[in-house]
């Protein structure tokens, strides 16, 4: 087994429904983060129709792997929705380089669509997401993705009948999801809408002002978030208060965690990192359902529900968390809820759900050390400034090196070419001696990685990188001594958890 890939359990449910007819509805679940061992380890609290009914009723693959390196949310969700790898359907990283304007950029952003807003005056919220501090415009799209998703098919195959939707706790999820004939919609941590944008209409249906009009998320002002059961029920209930977990500015590292005052900034954030980030996406589910008639005729509609909390409660506490434990156990009475809803409505005989994780979770690395692993924290910077310091040493230019977003690090065409360095010299040298680093499994110019025939890791780089995008930053500050023919950026991966190396800190994907 590749191990770099952390495995991701997909279930397809058929229970009760025949082969032959076609389903009314395709429900497809996807828990952000649920690294696949997860479901397991908290088996025992589990209800009998969450995650049993899953497991009980349907065709479970435990042995089922993402074949690309880059496991983050875009990557994996568009996976999920197109069957493709990130070598065919382009979005291989939460940012990557846009050839248009010569910049990285966040997966999904485009500025010609942009938000509508979903109330008249709206606060800021902090933005904790490092791929989104990289969007050049607040305007979303799926127009970034380059093959149809099982959803556009869906829909040319009844000439546009059938009802799409992709709904999620972040934007990435929601979109890539809906594909280009669905209609996507999502979490705002600013003010706890579910908001959308142009590209999908012009302006909210009635029951989407509506529901965002119950306010619902501001209902959790003064609240906390509180243990499902006594805390002498769970697994990991020594596990509540580690020094690394990261307390959110207040929110604390203890159970109860107080959402506190409405006008945090890391209110909404807050919301998203509990249960109810999801039993919220749960309600707004239930009223689209209602509203737009899913699963009412003989044509297939098709829901995307993709939630988000486990994954942003991963990212602050660890997947080895007691707030781990809880947000997954309280999934499985939201999961119940969903299937209980959709059984009313549709009718579970006439539901297809196919349940999967976008991608899984490394153990924080403070916690791994404690597990007697060599590992620790290395951040961005500290990788793009060891690259510089290369470049310094091997060609007397820090400047070679242009920018670094995990796991991909750029070369600027102008410095190298003021350097007459060959691009594809230069990318060797670099990386061969940023493999060497401490904290740094491995580095692999993109050509050669294009090029290799192996499996294991390099195969699953090679996955990862879009050949036409790669070649489309060509574009890039191309000048006389760094031609259109050659690609002006180079791509090293940096696997986040290889066998013997250090663990690469993570941060919000
Ligand atoms: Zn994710």
């Amino acid at each position: 087994m590749n191990r770099i890939l952390i495995p991701a359990l997909l279930l397809s449910i058929l229970s009760g429904y025949s082969y032959g007819k076609s389903p009314k509805l395709v429900l497809q679940v996807t828990v952000d983060g649920l690294r696949a061992d997860l479901i397991k380890r908290y088996a025992s609290h589990y209800g009998e129709n969450g995650f049993n009914y899953l497991l009980r009723e349907g065709v479970v693959y435990t042995n089922a792997h993402y074949l690309h390196a880059n496991t983050e949310t875009i990557v994996g969700h568009t996976t999920l929705a197109t069957g493709a790898t990130p070598a065919v359907h382009g979005m291989i990283g939460n940012v990557w380089y846009h050839a248009d304007t010569g910049e990285l950029g966040y997966n999904i952003e485009d500025a010609t669509a942009p938000l509508i807003p979903t109330r008249k005056h709206s606060r800021k919220g902090a933005q904790l997401d490092p791929a989104q501090t990289r969007a050049r415009s607040s305007g979303r799209s799926p127009l970034g993705i380059l093959v149809p998703t099982f959803s556009d098919i869906l829909s040319k195959s009844t000439a546009g009948k059938a009802k799409i939707f992709g709904i999620s706790g972040k934007d990435r999820s929601a979109v890539a999801m809906a594909g280009q004939k669905g209609t996507a919609y999502w979490y705002s941590t600013d003010n706890g809408d579910f908001q959308s944008s142009s590209y999908y209409m012009e302006q909210y249906p009635d029951w989407a002002t509506s529901w965002n009009g119950k306010r619902l998320a501001e209902k959790m002002a003064g609240q906390k978030w509180a243990l499902l059961h006594d805390a002498s029920h769970y697994k990991l209930a020594q596990q509540d208060d580690r020094p690394y977990e990261i307390d959110l500015k207040g929110y604390g590292r203890t159970f109860p965690h107080p959402f506190g005052a409405l006008q945090h900034p890391l209110f909404f954030t807050r919301v998203l990192v509990s249960p109810e980030g999801d039993r919220l996406l749960l309600d707004f589910a239930k009223a689209l359902v209602e509203a737009e008639g899913l699963g009412q005729d003989d044509v297939t509609d098709y829901l995307s529900i993709s939630f988000s909390s486990v994954d942003a409660v991963n990212h602050f506490f660890g997947p080895s968390s007691l707030e781990n434990e809880d947000v997954v156990v309280q999934l499985d009475r939201t999961l119940e809820e969903l299937f209980t809803f959709i059984d009313q409505k549709v009718g579970l005989d006439n539901t297809l759900i196919v349940f999967s994780a976008d991608h899984g979770m490394a153990d924080m690395p403070e916690y791994a050390i404690e597990q007697g692993k060599d590992a620790g924290r290395l951040y961005s910077d500290e990788v793009l400034a060891m690259a510089r310091e290369i470049s310094a040493e091997l060609f007397d230019s820090e400047n070679i090196v242009k920018d670094f977003f995990r796991p991909f690090l750029y070369l600027d065409g102008v410095a190298l070419a003021s350097k007459k360095l060959s691009r594809k010299k230069a990318s060797a040298a670099i990386a061969r001696a940023l493999a060497k680093k401490p904290g740094i499994g491995g580095a692999i110019p993109s050509q050669e990685a294009m090029a290799s025939e192996a499996s294991g890791i390099a195969g699953a780089i090679r996955n990862n990188i879009h050949p036409q995008r790669v070649l489309s930053v060509i574009s890039y500050r191309a000048d006389s001594a760094n031609p259109v023919s050659k690609p002006s950026v180079s791509r090293f991966a940096v696997p986040s958890a290889t066998p013997g190396s250090k663990i690469l800190a993570t941060a919000l994907s």
